[in-house]
């Protein structure tokens, strides 16, 4: 991996969720570790027009100084804040996908109403509290529901997922949007069952063995 091959990759996932329909415009920003530093993209660029020499370059040591042709996203700073406190999170990936941001707006957090879920740690899925984007307060109002979880909601705004590299945290934000379609739906005829929390950590265990940890983005 280079710098030039990780700002591709951060081009192409973006990419990717644009055409699966989980960011429109210039909604939603990606970031990835390289090293001492942070790579993320631009602000308010649509994806489409997303090259990978408009990525931003940020020390994760910094106070929000950057290079690059174009400012760095509006939500360096909660990109900056989960790199600096999780040192195993490599990828952040932030979406405004519909499902996830109507739990969001109704500030429920998902609970255990599919297996999946053990692949975000959690037994359920928090929403953080509301703060406005781009604020410090909102990466704090993160930072706090996140702990070592691989994802949460964000009060009327959207959702999150981080994971050891890009393809893993992309990948999360898909399984996130369809734990959120079905938790959704699953409302619609009057609630569902919740699995107990003893099965999800047995799940968690079995996915080391099944590959989920290794698995693609499809
Ligand atoms: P940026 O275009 O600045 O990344 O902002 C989009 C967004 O989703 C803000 O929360
Ligand atoms: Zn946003």
């Amino acid at each position: 991996m280079t710098e030039d091959s990780l700002r591709a990759e951060l081009v192409e996932r973006c990419r990717e969720l644009d055409a699966r329909g989980l960011n429109r415009g210039a909604s939603g920003n990606l970031s990835a570790r390289w090293g001492e530093v942070m790579l993320i993209t631009p602000s308010a660029v649509a994806y489409g027009d997303l090259r990978p020499e408009m990525i931003a370059r940020m020390p994760l040591a910094g106070d929000g100084t950057w290079e690059g042709p174009l400012k760095p996203s509006s939500e360096w700073r909660f990109h900056r804040d989960i790199l600096r406190a999780r040192p195993e999170v490599g990828a952040v990936v932030h979406t405004h996908a519909t499902y996830s941001t109507i739990l969001a707006i109704a500030r429920r957090s998902i609970p255990a109403i599919h297996y999946m879920i053990a692949a975000f740690g959690a037994s359920e899925i928090p929403c953080c509290d509301y703060a406005r984007y781009g604020t410090a307060e909102l990466s704090e109002a993160i930072l706090r529901v996140l702990g070592r979880l691989n994802g949460c909601l964000m009060a009327n705004h959207g959702m999150l997922t981080v994971g050891p590299d890009l393809t893993r945290a992309t990948w999360l934000a898909f399984e996130l949007e369809a734990l959120a379609q079905q938790y959704w739906h699953v409302l619609q005829i009057g609630g569902g069952h919740v699995l107990p929390e003893a099965e999800i950590a047995e799940v968690a265990r079995d996915f080391a063995s099944y590959g989920v940890q290794a698995r693609k983005a499809d």
